[in-house]
């Protein structure tokens, strides 16, 4: 930032990946993370004016974000590509432009179509719970949902 303030990051794509030169890139491909062929760039990081956070996920085809569950919200909007979201319990599709709100305490998973990349903005409280994680009994019952037993992954 400078004396101003102002910020501003030029959009430079990179092969098939979004960027923001100067905007740092998170991959979520470490083991352990629950999500596969995902990015993380936080394009508007909270600051004192403005206690919230914009990040953009990005997800190569086939890639999924983490199936989890939080008590802050999401507000969520497709930039690119399409794929599905599984919300509470069932699937949606999605395509850009699409807008998703996720209120607090449903488990949630963003995928990738396998033709597709998934690119969204998501904006969240930058004062947030952390995220659960699902245990065997919470996919026990979460499996014996037949319109999510063989979309989810964790
Ligand atoms: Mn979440």
């Amino acid at each position: 930032m400078n004396k101003t303030g102002i910020v501003i990051h030029r959009f430079a794509q990179d092969g098939e990946a979004f960027r923001w030169p100067g905007v740092d890139v998170k991959h979520y491909n470490a083991s352990g993370t629950q999500s596969q062929g995902m990015t993380k760039q936080i394009v508007f990081p909270a600051d004192a004016h403005l206690p919230a956070e914009v990040r953009y996920f990005e997800a190569e085809p086939g890639g999924y974000s983490a199936l989890e569950r939080h008590q802050h919200v999401h507000a969520v909007l497709i930039l690119r590509g399409h794929g599905s979201v599984m919300i509470d319990g069932a699937v949606h599709e999605i395509n850009a432009f699409d807008t998703v709100y996720i209120p607090p305490g449903v488990w949630h998973q963003f995928s990738a179509a396998a033709d597709s990349w998934l690119g969204f903005l998501c904006l969240v409280n930058c004062e947030r719970d952390r995220p659960s994680r699902p245990t065997e009994a919470d996919i026990e019952e979460l499996r014996r949902n037949p319109a999510i037993r063989d979309v989810i992954r964790w």
